[in-house]
């Protein structure tokens, strides 16, 4: 579903762009386009994201420049940010929101001064343009699903211990929702906690109390959100001795991540193609700057808690196990075998 997604989204942005006579895009009218990220470099926003959507903006738009903030988790921060980018002469905003709710009032000043807003990976609040994301209830049950197979004889009936996301953030509900649909009535969710931020530290201490509430014998799996949380759940789980190790699972194939996968800490990590989002947001948001309809870049629409049909691109995440770094990660170039196989 991947393939046949960007297929058709680099037809359509190659219509959006035909009107251009040379790939140095010289007579496009540039303008600036607002890169607003909720967490700096060493996360996936800022390592991955950032330099897919710059490249894809000049690609489709050679005078176009990219303002790029990131909020470092910071929703106060984000919206001073989304304040300031105002006075930058911006024409759209892609924003991944720290927390919705907290910028719903950024971006209806957004709104008021005509900018348009996409909404990257976090559904934003308010009214945006359009929505770019993975589908997160079918990552949740991915990593379930992952979770129960590593499970072996425990997934029926084992206990668990759930370490979803940060509660501000749309998606760890999305994840969540997915991940219990596929484990209600498999396994028996001992504990559940919420990491605030996403932060590993914070993933540490939340593991060292399910630990001390269940014993080092107690636990039979767990589900971690993402591969951050799953590093302070892994290191918790090392200090406190439990061996064998649970299967333990991840999200967004953190090149650490992949390393412990290939020496078995962690279970599985969750593969989200970021090229495929990155481009369709930057497709989405140079067509806004020229005052085109973007309709024909989605796939479908999607309802947030305060906007209706909100034009938007799902698309499809991929379950990584020890027997498939090759045929995904390795093959679409995410990282190559050197990277993997040789850790600093
Ligand atoms: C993203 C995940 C990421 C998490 C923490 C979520 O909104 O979808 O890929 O792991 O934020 O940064």
């Amino acid at each position: 579903r991947t393939a046949v997604v960007v297929t058709a989204l680099s037809l359509a942005v190659g219509v959006a762009a035909c009107d251009r006579t040379d790939g140095s895009g010289s007579d496009d009218g540039g303008f600036a386009i607002g890169l607003l990220l909720p967490a700096n470099g060493t996360s996936r926003f800022g390592y991955f994201d950032k330099p897919l959507i710059e490249k894809k903006v000049k690609e489709l738009c050679g005078d176009c420049a990219v303002e790029y903030a990131n909020a470092g988790g910071d929703a106060a921060i984000q919206r001073q940010q989304m304040g300031s980018m105002m006075t930058k002469g911006i024409k759209v905003v892609i924003l991944g929101a720290v927390d919705p709710m907290a910028l719903r009032s950024s971006v209806e000043d957004m709104k008021e001064a005509g900018i348009p807003v996409v909404a990257y990976d976090r559904l934003a609040e308010g009214p945006i343009s359009g929505y770019v994301t993975f589908d997160g209830a079918q990552v949740g049950r991915v990593q379930a699903e992952a979770l129960l197979k590593g499970m072996g004889d425990k997934a029926d009936g084992g206990r668990i211990v759930m370490m979803n996301g940060a509660v501000t953030d749309p998606n760890a509900r999305w994840f969540k929702g997915g991940a219990l649909s596929v484990l209600e009535d498999k396994v028996k969710i001992a504990q559940t906690y919420d990491t605030e931020g996403w932060r590993e530290e914070n993933a540490h201490t939340n593991m060292s109390g399910a630990i001390a509430a269940l014993g080092v014998d107690g636990i039979d799996g767990v589900y971690a959100a993402n591969d951050r949380i799953a590093s302070g759940v892994i290191a918790a789980l090392k200090a406190a001795d439990v061996t064998p190790l649970p299967p333990v699972t991840g999200q967004d194939a953190d090149l650490a991540a992949v390393q412990r996968i290939l020496t078995g800490d962690q279970y599985m990590t969750v593969y989200k193609p970021f090229k495929p989002e990155a481009d369709a947001a930057a497709a989405m948001a140079v067509a806004l700057g020229r005052g085109e309809d973007i309709g024909g870049l989605a796939r479908t629409t999607v309802d947030s808690a305060t906007a209706k049909d909100i034009p938007a691109v799902l698309l499809t995440p991929v379950s990584v196990t020890v027997g498939n770094i090759k045929d995904t990660l390795v093959k679409d170039g995410m990282y190559t075998l050197d990277e993997i196989c040789s850790p600093e």
